[in-house]
C-alpha cells in the first residue's frame, strides 16, 4: 500500500484508493462546484446538474455496495469526500449527506425487493432522496412525532406535516417517519418510503433559510398521502430505529462537511491575512491575528481526527453512536467559530456580502441544529461516559 505522507507524516496513512477518492473529488469540486457557490446562495437556487455530475464520478453512492449501484468504498471515503465538497460548497455537502442519509435507511433496514426496487436509481445520481423526521411540535423530542399512519387495505394514508425537509422538492423519494398508534409512543413509529409523487402528498411553504442556501428545504403536506404497504421500512414499530441508525452514521457525514468547511475558512483567512496590509505590516504579522490562526489550524485537525476516528469505526464495525455525536458536535463548533474568526480577520471586508466569509459562516450555524443539536450531543455523549462507568469500564 502506497503512502500518503501528507497525512501519514501525522500518523494516518490513507490507502491509494482513499487518496484518488480525495484528489479526484477536490479537482472536481474546486473547478465545479465551488465557482457557482455564492450566486446559487444569493439566488437561493439548487442545481440540479452538481447532483447528476456526482453521480457521474459515482459520489452518490460512494459508501455503498457495488451490487447495489454504489462504489463499496465504505464511510471512511466518504467523509474523505465529503470534505471536499463542503470546502468547495457547504450547501452541497449537506444536500449530498442526507441523500446519503436517506439510502441508509433503506439499505440499513430494507427488504432485498426494496433495496433493488429503490436503490441503484438513487446510488446512479438519478433520484434525489430526503429524509423527514422533524415537525412543528417534534424537533430534539423525534419520538413526539404525531404524522398519523392508517393501515387501509393494501396501502397506509399518512396525515400531518413535517417541516425543514432538506432536499424538498427536488427529492424522487422521501424516507418519512409517522406513527401507526400515537398511544404506544416510540413503539409506534414507523417508517415508510414515500415516492415524490404520491397522491394526497404535497409540498408545503419553502423555508426562508440563513445559510446553505444553494439547498432546497420545506415543510411536507401529508393529506391523507396513499403509501403502498410494500414501502414500510422493516416493521411497525421499527421506526425510530431506522432513524437513529441512520442518523448515527449520517452525522459523521456533516462533521466531516463541517470539516471541509471550517478548513476552507481558513484558507481564506491565512491568505488575506499575508495579503492585507496595516501598520506598515502584513496583519499576519500581528501575534494576535496569529494566535486566531493558530486555534483554527488546531481546530480544523482536531475536527477531522475525530470524524477520521469515528468513521474507521463504523467500517469496522464498532459502535459509533459517542464518536459520531462528538465528531458532528465538536467539528460544527469548531466551524462555527473558524468561520466566525475569518470574518474577523478580514475585518470590515469580512462583513461584506462581496466577500466569501460571511457566507460560509452562515453555512456553518445550521449544522449545530441539525442531525441532533450540539445540546442533544453533549447528553448523548454524557449518557455513554455514565454508563461505561457504572458498567466498570
Ligand atoms: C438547515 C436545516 C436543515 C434541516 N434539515 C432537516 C431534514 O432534512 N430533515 C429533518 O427531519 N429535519 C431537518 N432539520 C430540522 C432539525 O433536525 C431540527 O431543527 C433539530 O432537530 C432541532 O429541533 P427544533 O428545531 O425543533 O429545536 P428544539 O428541539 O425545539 O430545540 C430548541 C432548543 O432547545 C434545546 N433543547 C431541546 N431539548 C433539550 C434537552 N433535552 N436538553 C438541552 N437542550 C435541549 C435545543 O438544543 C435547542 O437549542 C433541519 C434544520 C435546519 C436548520
Amino acid at each position: 500500500m502506497a503512502v500518503d505522507h501528507a497525512t501519514a507524516r501525522d500518523g494516518f496513512a490513507l490507502s491509494d484508493d482513499e487518496r484518488s477518492v480525495r484528489d479526484t473529488v477536490r479537482d472536481w469540486a474546486q473547478r465545479e462546484v465551488a465557482p457557482g457557490a455564492a450566486q446559487r446562495d444569493e439566488e437561493e437556487r439548487y442545481d440540479r446538474s452538481l447532483f447528476e455530475r456526482a453521480g457521474e464520478l459515482g459520489l452518490t453512492g460512494l459508501p455503498y455496495p457495488e451490487e447495489l449501484g454504489g462504489a463499496g468504498m465504505g464511510t471512511f471515503a466518504w467523509v474523505l469526500a465529503i470534505e471536499e465538497i463542503a470546502a468547495a460548497d457547504m450547501g452541497m455537502a449537506v444536500s449530498l449527506s442526507v441523500h446519503i442519509l436517506s439510502q441508509l435507511c433503506i439499505f440499513g433496514h430494507g427488504s432485498d425487493e426494496q433495496k433493488q426496487r429503490l436503490l441503484p436509481g438513487m446510488t446512479a445520481g438519478r433520484e434525489l432522496g430526503a429524509f423527514a423526521l422533524t415537525e412543528p411540535e417534534a424537533g430534539s423530542d423525534a419520538a413526539s412525532l404525531s404524522l398519523a399512519a392508517r393501515r387501509d387495505g393494501d396501502d397506509y394514508l399518512l396525515t400531518g406535516t413535517k417541516i425543514w425537509i432538506t432536499n424538498a422538492g427536488e427529492a424522487a423519494r422521501y424516507v418519512v417517519f409517522a406513527t401507526v398508534d400515537r398511544s404506544k409512543g416510540r413503539a409506534g413509529i414507523t417508517a415508510f418510503v414515500v415516492e415524490a409523487d404520491t397522491l394526497g402528498f404535497r409540498l408545503g411553504s419553502k423555508e426562508r433559510k440563513m445559510g446553505i442556501r444553494g439547498t432546497s428545504a420545506h415543510e411536507l403536506v401529508f393529506e391523507e398521502a396513499r403509501v403502498p404497504a410494500a414501502n414500510l421500512l422493516g416493521e411497525e414499530g421499527d421506526g425510530l430505529k431506522v432513524a437513529l441508525s441512520a442518523l448515527g452514521a449520517g452525522r459523521i457525514s456533516i462533521a466531516g462537511a463541517c470539516t471541509g468547511l471550517a478548513r476552507s475558512a481558513l484558507e481564506l483567512a491565512t491568505r488575506y491575512a499575508l495579503q492585507r496590509r496595516q501598520f506598515g505590516r502584513a496583519i499576519a504579522d500581528h501575534a494576535m491575528v496569529q494566535a486566531m490562526l493558530a486555534e483554527m489550524a488546531v481546530g480544523v485537525d482536531a475536527a477531522r481526527l475525530l470524524t477520521w476516528r469515528a468513521a474507521r469505526l463504523r467500517d469496522a464495525g464498532q459502535p459509533i453512536n459517542s464518536a459520531s455525536s462528538m465528531a458532528k458536535w465538536y467539528a460544527s463548533d469548531v466551524a462555527m467559530r473558524v468561520t466566525t474568526d475569518a470574518v474577523q480577520i478580514y475585518g470590515g471586508a469580512g462583513y461584506s456580502r462581496d466577500n466569501p466569509v460571511e457566507r460560509l459562516m452562515r453555512d456553518a450555524k445550521g449544522a449545530q441544529i441539525y442531525e441532533g443539536t450540539n445540546q442533544v450531543h453533549r447528553l448523548i455523549v454524557a449518557q455513554h461516559v455514565l454508563e461505561t462507568m457504572r458498567r466498570g469500564g
